[in-house]
């Protein structure tokens, strides 16, 4: 696997590949092994014939200033050694500066200081009400890994539901050239969805994480067995991470599509939580068949 950390030289990559199928893995490293499926599910999608490509940058344009950007786990030699085993060809990890070289000062406050993606009304609530900004940041930066890259597939994970919505909604709207396809969550052992924000955890607020699928699952099984009712599930949900000592931010059925809440459930559903353990926001979703 190769390697690449400026934009000139990716171009250079990337015209070497020019007749190759290219499927695009974009992450914010500290991976495991939820990326190393998306790496794996890309890899069947280039075929033996076609490339995987993969970018590692925290982006500081979609953390709040007083989120997690500085501490963020940053630990390139284990994730270039996990992405070349599980067939990526080529790594793209770029500075802040080389991504941004007009914004000095790197946080959401200061993404106006250069042209940005509005991400539009499906990132007006849920993630980015919490997080204002985030959205324009996260489809900002991943506009123009598309641009760098010029993948046919981009190929992400379900963990982060409304952000595939978001996107998904952001190639439609902006003609970009390339698929989108959402994969699923790999968990742990207990169902904890795997996240690079689970080091934080202790030992203490791990053991009771597990609250959050446990939520989801109940939740889940009520819908199995006829609930159609959103406002009990959303209390049932709320009640259940609660009483394991996390504070809830949101925990709803959504429309799968629009995210709109619903009050009863008549059509595509989703369940998305986020919710903060200690100094840990985590997030998490499950589909309703
Ligand atoms: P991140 O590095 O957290 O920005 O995530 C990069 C990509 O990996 C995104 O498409 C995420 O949705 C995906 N991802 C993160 N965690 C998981 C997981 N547990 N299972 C599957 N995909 C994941």
């Amino acid at each position: 696997m190769q390697t690449i950390h400026t934009i000139p030289d990716f171009r250079v990559w990337r015209r070497s590949a020019a007749n190759k199928f290219v499927a695009f893995v974009p992450t914010m490293g500290a991976l495991h092994e939820g990326h190393a499926s998306l790496v794996r599910e890309a890899r069947k999608f280039a075929g033996p014939s076609g490339l995987v490509a993969a970018t590692i940058f925290v982006n500081p344009t979609q953390f709040g200033p007083s989120e997690d950007f500085s501490k963020y786990p940053r630990t390139l030699d284990a994730d270039a050694a996990l992405l070349a085993r599980n067939g990526c060809d080529v790594l793209f990890a770029p500075s802040a500066e080389e991504m941004y070289p007009s914004i000095r000062q790197f946080s959401v406050q200061h993404s106006t200081f250069s042209v940005s993606v509005d991400p539009g009304p499906l990132a007006n609530i849920l993630e980015d009400a919490i997080r204002p900004g985030h959205f324009r940041g996260v489809c900002t930066i991943v506009l123009k890994l598309l641009n760098i890259v010029q993948p046919h597939k981009l190929v992400m994970g379900q963990k982060d539901y409304q952000q595939n919505a978001v996107l998904r909604q952001m190639i439609r709207d902006l003609d970009v050239p390339a698929e989108h396809v959402m994969c699923p969550t790999i968990r742990e052992a207990d169902g904890l969805a795997m996240s690079s924000r689970n080091r934080y955890l202790s030992a203490d607020e791990r053991a009771r994480a597990v609250a959050i699928y446990e939520a989801l699952s109940w939740a889940a099984a009520q819908y199995a067995s006829g609930g159609r009712d959103g406002a009990a599930l959303k209390a049932g949900m709320t009640q259940r991470i609660q009483q394991r000592g996390l504070r809830v931010q949101y925990a709803i059925a959504a429309h799968a599509d629009t995210l709109a809440e619903y009050s009863t459930i008549d059509g595509p559903c989703v369940l998305l939580v986020a919710a903060v353990l200690g100094t840990t926001r985590l997030i998490d979703n499950m589909i309703l068949p």
